[in-house]
């Protein structure tokens, strides 16, 4: 059973991707695999981007053989390769976990002075709706810094994400306009998502992004999309139940997100 403070907040719907269709509703969260499975080493997914742009045109993941970190912005799907450097993804291209949304924002809030990560976060937390629940976030802005991260294709037989993580290339970009893309989920998301914030980056002109470890905003506008379904698509030998984290796995994601 997932834990039930997780379903309480968000109805979790497992399907298979030959049951997926074209999706509309900003408050259907749409994502491939689970992080359990991603943690464990499952890199091989069985959706193409071309069907996941049918589900969302804003999100985040990876592309199969964990090569480099994929952000979607405005219906467009970016790789950071291990550099940060972007490059548009062949919609053949297939991935092993990636979150999207047909992004609407609900709630707006304008940044007007240079903020810390923690105020920005602050700020979200007071335009998403009280409790626990799960919402999609935009951050068009000037940061001050962004320190980001990217990591190398792998080869099977496939390592553990944690092993992997240890080969991440970490990059700072100062003064760098852009936008934030992500979600918030709820703490005791169960091996199913990242607890908490899960940002990825990609500046103005498209060529340097990554995952998000930190950064400060100077000015910009955040944007939230509140969602109250999360439909997971699972590749064949992965169960929506299966991968339970346990408080060193719990400890470890913790680690890798950053
Ligand atoms: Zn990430």
């Amino acid at each position: 059973m997932l834990d039930e403070r997780f379903t309480r907040s968000l109805h979790v719907e497992a399907l298979r991707r030959s049951s997926l269709h074209a999706a509309t509703d900003p408050a259907v969260l749409f994502q491939t695999s689970t992080i359990g499975a991603l943690l464990d080493g499952a890199y091989e997914g069985d959706v193409s981007f071309g069907e996941l742009a049918l589900q969302g045109d804003l999100g985040l993941g990876t592309l199969n053989a964990l090569d480099g970190e994929m952000v979607a912005v405005d219906g467009r799907f970016w790789r950071a390769d291990v550099d940060g450097g972007l490059e548009e993804i062949d919609p053949r291209e297939r991935t092993p976990f990636a979150v999207v949304v047909p992004f609407a924002a609900q709630r707006v809030r304008e940044l007007e002075r240079t903020e810390t990560e923690a105020e920005v976060f602050a700020a979200l937390d007071r335009e998403r709706p009280a409790g626990e629940g799960a919402s999609a976030i935009r951050i068009d802005g000037t940061f001050g810094s962004i320190t980001a991260r990217s990591v190398p294709r792998q080869r099977p037989p496939y390592r553990p994400l944690a092993e992997v993580v240890a080969d991440q290339h970490v990059f700072t970009l100062s003064a760098v306009e852009g936008t934030i893309v992500g979600f918030r989920f709820p703490d005791h998301s169960d091996g199913v998502e990242v607890d908490g914030y899960h940002l990825h980056f990609a500046d103005v002109g498209r060529t340097r992004g990554g995952h998000v470890l930190g950064f400060t905003c100077e000015r910009g506008r955040v944007a939230v999309d509140p969602a109250t379904d999360l439909h997971v698509e699972l590749p064949p030998g992965v169960e929506l139940e299966e991968h339970h984290l346990d408080a060193d796995g719990i400890a470890s994601l913790r680690r890798i997100e950053g």
